[in-house]
C-alpha cells in the first residue's frame, strides 16, 4: 500500500499521552488517582449561559448560520474587545471558531507559506507546533528566561528573513507567567522592525492574580499585524462547548474564513447563543471562579514552597510549574505510580526538568495531592 501523509507522520505524538494513558488505566483498576494533569476548569458552565443555549435550541436555532458566526455574537465580541482589550475591532474583524484551538490552526493556515518560520516561546502549549507544521511552516523555538519567564533581547538571535510570525501566550500554559510591559513592548518592536505577524493567545486573560493582562494588539499599531486568539473554555468553564474566536485585520479573517468554510463550516449554532449570554451577561461568575482558583493557587504554591520546590511565577491561568531535580518524565511517573498523582511532564512543553500541576481541582483533592507529593518527593 502507498504510504500515508509525510506531513502528519512528522508530527510528534504528545509527550503527555503515555502518562495520561497510564493514569486512566490505574483509575480503571480502581486506584484513587488524583488528576492534576487536566487543562480545564472543574466548574460547570454558569446557569444563565446554559439556559440561553437551551432556549436557542427550543426556539429552533438548529440550522446553518453564516460561516464566521451569528451576527449577535460577532457584535458582542467586537464590543468586548473594544471595551476590555482596548483596540479597535469591527464585527467583520472577528470569526467564531470551534474552540480557540481551531482559531489557532486557521490563523496559521491563513498566514503561512511552506518554509515560513514561526517563533515559539518555550515552555509552549502543546498544540502550537503541530498547528504550524500542519500549515506547512517551520518552528523555531526560543526559551524565555527560566527565572522570570519574561522575554529579553536574546530573542533577536532567532529572527532571520524567513521569520514570518511569533506566537505569544500570556497568561501562559504551562508556566502561569504573565508577560509584563517590557516583554510585550519587546514583541511589538520585534514585529514592527522585522515585519512579522503576531499571534497572541489570550485565552487565560480572565485568570490573572495581582497582575495586569495586556493585549498585544493594543500596543501602537500592532492591531494591523496581530491575530488575537480567545475563547470561552477557560473564562466561562465551557471547554466542551467547543467555542473560540479570533480577532484580526479583515484580510486575515477573510483567509481564515475560507479555511473554516471548507472544513468545519461554522461553530455550533445553539452553542453560539450561549456564548452571547456569556459575553453580554453578568460577569460575576467569572470573578467567582477566579477567586476560587486564586485560593487554590495560594495553597498549592505555599505547599510547594514549604517542600522546597522552585516554581515559575504562577501569576495567571491555573497551573503551578514546578522545577524538579532530575528527569521530569521519570519523576512524573514516580508521582503517578507511588503517589497516585497525575501531572504533566515539562518535556511535553519543551521544558524538560519541570512538571505542570493544574490546580483546577477541589481544595480537598489538592490537599491530599500535596501530601502525597511530599511523601514520594521529587526535588
Ligand atoms: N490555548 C491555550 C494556551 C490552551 O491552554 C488551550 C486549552 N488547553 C487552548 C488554547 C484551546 O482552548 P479551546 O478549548 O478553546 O480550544
Amino acid at each position: 500500500m502507498k504510504s500515508l501523509s509525510e506531513k502528519v507522520a512528522g508530527i510528534a505524538p504528545s509527550a503527555t499521552i503515555e502518562i495520561s494513558n497510564r493514569a486512566k488505566k490505574m483509575q480503571r483498576e480502581g486506584i484513587d488517582v488524583i488528576s492534576l494533569s487536566i487543562g480545564e476548569p472543574d466548574f460547570d458552565t454558569p446557569k444563565h449561559i446554559r439556559d440561553a443555549c437551551i432556549d436557542a435550541l427550543n426556539r429552533g436555532e438548529t440550522h446553518y448560520t453564516p460561516s464566521d458566526g451569528i451576527p449577535e455574537l460577532l457584535a458582542a465580541i467586537s464590543e468586548k474587545i473594544e471595551k476590555e482589550n482596548k483596540f479597535s475591532c469591527k464585527p467583520d474583524q472577528a470569526i467564531v471558531t470551534v474552540g480557540a484551538k481551531d482559531a489557532i490552526y486557521e490563523g496559521m493556515e491563513a498566514v503561512l507559506n511552506p518554509g515560513d518560520e514561526v517563533l515559539l516561546l518555550t515552555p509552549a502549549w502543546v498544540s502550537y507546533e503541530p498547528c504550524v507544521q500542519m500549515a506547512g511552516g517551520k518552528v523555531v523555538k526560543h526559551a524565555v528566561n527560566q527565572k522570570t519567564f519574561q522575554l529579553d533581547d536574546s530573542i533577536l538571535e532567532r529572527v532571520n528573513t524567513n521569520t514570518k510570525m511569533i506566537v505569544i501566550n500570556s497568561p501562559s500554559n504551562p508556566s502561569g507567567a504573565v508577560f509584563d510591559k517590557t516583554s510585550m513592548n519587546l514583541v511589538a518592536d520585534l514585529c514592527q522592525d522585522h515585519d512579522l505577524y503576531a499571534m497572541s493567545d489570550e485565552i487565560y486573560e480572565k485568570l490573572v492574580y495581582g497582575k495586569e493582562h495586556l493585549s498585544l494588539a493594543a500596543i501602537g499599531n500592532m492591531a494591523e499585524r496581530t491575530i488575537t486568539i480567545n475563547g470561552f473554555s477557560k473564562a466561562y468553564a465551557m471547554t466542551g462547548w467547543r467555542l473560540g474566536y479570533a480577532v484580526a485585520p479583515q484580510k486575515i479573517i477573510k483567509a481564515m474564513s475560507k479555511v473554516q468554510q471548507h472544513s468545519v463550516s461554522q461553530a455550533t449554532t445553539f452553542a453560539m447563543w450561549g456564548a452571547v449570554a456569556a459575553l453580554k451577561g453578568d460577569q460575576r461568575c467569572v470573578e467567582e471562579m477566579r477567586t476560587e482558583f486564586n485560593q487554590r493557587r495560594k495553597f498549592v504554591m505555599a505547599e510547594l514552597g514549604l517542600m522546597g520546590y522552585e516554581t515559575a511565577p504562577a501569576d495567571g491561568a491555573f497551573y503551578a510549574f514546578v522545577k524538579v531535580a532530575g528527569d521530569d518524565m521519570e519523576i512524573a511517573t514516580r508521582w503517578l505510580e507511588k503517589g497516585h498523582v497525575a501531572a504533566t511532564p515539562g518535556t511535553a512543553f519543551d521544558a524538560p526538568g519541570w512538571i505542570r500541576l493544574s490546580y483546577a481541582a477541589s481544595m480537598d483533592r489538592l490537599k491530599e495531592a500535596m501530601s502525597r507529593i511530599r511523601r514520594v518527593g521529587g526535588n
